[in-house]
């Protein structure tokens, strides 16, 4: 059986329609009652936006509902679909645990009651029956006030057994306007010893070659190859690796056409630039891993080969897995079956 590891999915984008409609059903039927049916409620869940904002509205949705209470439920469904659907040997999950808090604290409670989420969330992936390695990457957000995101680095640094490394999502676009801030919290992050990753390059309008330089990992990053190309040498010589999400392009309407994707893949496999193939958000796309990996070969945007070597850099990027390479081929050094001795 072939492994893979998964580097960027949102925890709040990893919930599939159904088990999120069984959810509702169970717990807040007025949320779907304009829905007549399963199959209207996975059509508006799963269907393409024309923004990324549009799209990350969506996510508002789930967030709502992941609680203290709720988080170990949708966890639970999340890791045992990864280990029997999608062979996951290794998982990194990200979310911005201040929105997981209740709204109606004050800012500085909120900032208190994130440490109680990461262990929840931490203890919920363990799951003895699906033994995937897990680890969590927290997410500080565009629309969050510096004390908020200064809090998630401090928040990552305190809780290593759990969280590998931060992020900053929630609109690429949203950066320029306190691009100072990003670069000394990634700064700050970088000193604490913690790994980094961002959601950057994704858009036409989340370009910022400043922040570039403080990411381990480059979240989306597939305007560097299609808009800027000359930068890809600097990724290659900080060994950093994109985290291409292919179906994200398509429901946020960044991409027309996943083929498109070519010449991101062509001009990173040129520049010795890796790429790992991830889902984003396989809850909301009904789109797992397996799939995506099988969407680039139909659309002949890589071979085989090019596939093996994009599964063998997620491994090697990872955070935290703990070999220095891919299951597979620990498996084939360890089952390589001895000799039939005939008496
Ligand atoms: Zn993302």
């Amino acid at each position: 059986m072939a492994l893979y590891a998964e580097l960027h999915r949102h925890l709040g984008g990893s919930v599939v329609p159904r088990v999120l409609w069984r959810y509702f059903e169970r717990h807040s039927s007025e949320l779907i009652s304009r829905f007549t049916e399963y199959s209207s409620f996975e059509e508006f869940y799963t269907r393409k936006r024309n923004t990324l904002d549009e799209y990350l509205e969506l996510h508002t949705l789930v967030e709502k509902v992941q609680t203290v209470k709720t988080l170990p439920y949708f966890i639970y469904r999340l890791v045992r679909g990864a280990y029997i659907f999608e062979n996951l040997a290794y998982l990194e999950l990200r979310y911005t645990p201040y929105l997981r808090t209740p709204e109606d604290l004050s800012q500085s409670e909120r900032i208190g009651k994130m440490t109680e989420i990461v262990e929840i969330v931490g203890k919920a992936s363990q799951i003895s029956e699906y033994p995937i390695i897990t680890s969590q990457i927290l997410c500080m957000h565009s629309r969050l006030p510096y004390e908020v995101n200064k809090a998630i680095v401090d928040l990552a640094a305190q809780n290593r057994q759990y969280v590998c490394a931060i992020d900053v999502a929630g609109g690429d676009s949203y950066y320029g306007e306190r691009l100072e801030e990003w670069v000394q919290l990634y700064d700050y992050a970088l000193s604490l010893g913690l790994n980094t990753t961002g959601h950057v390059y994704e858009t036409t309008a989340g370009c910022y070659p400043q922040l570039l330089p403080y990411m381990n990992r480059i979240g989306h990053g597939i305007q560097i190859p299609l808009l800027y190309p000359e930068l890809l040498p600097e990724l290659a010589k900080r060994n950093q690796c994109l985290e291409v999400c292919p179906t994200t392009y398509i429901k946020t309407g960044t991409l027309e056409d996943i083929r498109q994707l070519k010449l991101v893949f062509d001009r990173c496999f040129a520049a010795g630039v890796d790429i790992a193939i991830c889902t984003d958000n396989a809850g909301l796309h009904n789109v797992r891993l397996p799939f995506e990996y099988e969407n680039l070969l139909t659309y002949d945007i890589i071979n085989f080969e090019q596939l093996q070597a994009c599964q063998d850099a997620a491994f090697r990027h990872a955070f935290a897995w703990p070999y220095n390479q891919r299951p597979a081929s620990l498996l084939h050094g360890l089952l390589q079956p001895e000799p039939l001795i005939h008496s």
